[in-house]
């Protein structure tokens, strides 16, 4: 039996011997943990297998082959875990990584604020030894799932003398407590899913520090690594199985959806394009023929390459900045989808109520694909870590990069 097939057997033979339809959600996400499959490229002590990245592949398909719930989805999972994992010390790992593998906990990313996204090196939000704890002041802005969530992955200046890069550190806030004020945002697509978070004294142990003082840097750019990459991947469809853990595991997740449902809108919805022109007779149209063949040869296109990478990073290599060329890919395709959507709709593609085109959906694409090119590092931002770092052009002029901070003009 070759390594694949023996990690095939091993996770079919595990949940056979441990999967009941009729545990809580709960008991079976310990269990999962527990058993290392739960992220099976993980370290062993850490809910892993310490698996090579291209069998931990094959060992999470056989776990969803199996139709049993994985590991909760979400910001927690994607960013923060593995952020902690590199960069934590042994006590915050004890602390967070088993909570968040099992749901127990929910984060939010705590990295933008009004003056600093595209340069996010420019942030002020300040964190200020105190003794033995730090204490935060400022405020964060478009931070997703804040209002539900209980803890965030934040980045503060702690030292103002450095220069920009090198005066950020990282750090695990709990988000309910006093000094931290969550207030929601409402978007121009209706849906609510940002949130404005002020610091007002906020207090966080010494040990909540994630790296080292000054190192927060490296941690932000790990997480928005990862985060260009979820960006450009397609969410997972919803399962149909039955029994209390699925039960509670689709209700754990149209909660934690909640503040994305509007994300497959934001990605332009290329799926229902050639269905809409079939209903509005508009499908023997040449210009609108056009544009749907246009947008579908993009959306393969991305998908491939968006596999290219996949197999790249299962075979152990470094996929460099793919993930920037990714996102790029999914804006542009979000972009046309919203054209070819408008040109079938016409003006009636603005109508927002339940007998409007699409039940309304339509409406929402309009509104929402602005949003993809802006998540997670804007298209031009992309553009220029793609001019940088494939291209090899020389680097952004930044003025501001080597003075001290705080003479930096603002
Ligand atoms: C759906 C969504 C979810 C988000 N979730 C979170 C979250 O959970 N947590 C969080 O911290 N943030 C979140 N954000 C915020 C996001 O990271 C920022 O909006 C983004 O980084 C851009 O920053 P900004 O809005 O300040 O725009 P700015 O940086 O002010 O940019 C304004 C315009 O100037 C352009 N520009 C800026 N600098 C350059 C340059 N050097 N070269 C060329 N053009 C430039 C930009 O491309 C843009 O067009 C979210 C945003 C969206 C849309």
């Amino acid at each position: 039996m070759n390594e694949q097939a023996a990690v095939r057997a091993q996770v079919r033979r595990w949940v056979a011997e441990n999967w009941d339809p009729e545990l809580s959600l709960a008991r079976w996400r310990e269990l999962l943990a527990d058993s290392g499959w739960a992220c099976p490229g993980w370290p062993a002590q850490w809910c892993g297998h310490s698996l090579p990245a291209d069998l931990a592949v094959v060992a999470a398909s056989e776990l969803a082959a199996a139709e049993v719930p994985g590991a909760p989805e979400g910001v927690g999972m994607s960013l923060v875990a593995p952020v902690l994992l590199e960069y934590g010390s042994e006590e915050l790992k004890r602390r967070f990584i088993r909570p968040t593998v099992t749901g127990v906990i929910m984060w939010c990313q705590l990295f933008s604020e009004p003056g600093a996204g595209s340069d996010l090196a420019g942030l002020t939000t300040t964190a200020r030894v105190d003794g033995d704890i730090w204490r935060v002041n400022g405020q964060k802005v478009w931070s997703t799932g804040a209002a539900t969530a209980d803890y965030g992955l934040l980045l503060a200046r702690t030292d103002w003398d450095v220069p920009k890069h090198r005066g950020i550190s990282a750090f695990v806030v709990p988000m309910r407590q006093t000094g931290v004020d969550v207030r929601p945002l409402r978007q121009m697509n209706g849906h609510r899913s940002f949130n404005e978070v002020f610091f007002d004294d906020a207090e966080l142990p010494g040990g909540n520090l994630i790296g080292e003082v000054g190192g927060g840097w490296t941690v932000a750019i790990t997480t928005l690594a990862h985060e260009r990459r979820l960006a450009a991947s397609r969410p997972a469809t919803a399962p149909h199985a039955g029994g209390r853990a699925w039960r509670e595991a689709i209700e754990e997740r149209v909660a934690a959806r909640e503040p994305h449902k509007w994300y497959p809108q934001r990605a332009g919805r290329p799926d229902l394009v050639a269905p809409r022109a079939a209903e509005a007779g508009l499908d023997a149209d040449p210009v609108i023929r056009q544009q749907i063949a246009r947008l579908t040869e993009a959306t393969m296109s991305a998908r491939w390459t968006a596999q290219r990478r996949a197999s790249a990073m299962a075979a152990g290599r470094n996929p460099g900045a793919a993930g920037s060329i990714g996102k790029l890919a999914s804006s542009e395709i979000a972009r046309q989808a919203a054209r070819v959507h408008g040109s079938i709709a016409g003006a009636s593609g603005m109508l927002a109520s339940p007998d409007a085109p699409a039940d309304g959906v339509i409406a929402e694409i309009l509104v929402s694909v602005p949003g993809i090119s802006i998540a997670g590092g804007t298209d031009e931002i992309q553009h220029t870590i793609i001019g940088e770092r494939i291209l090899g052009l020389p680097k952004e002029p930044d003025a501001s990069k080597d003075v001290p901070f705080r003479e930096v003009p603002r």
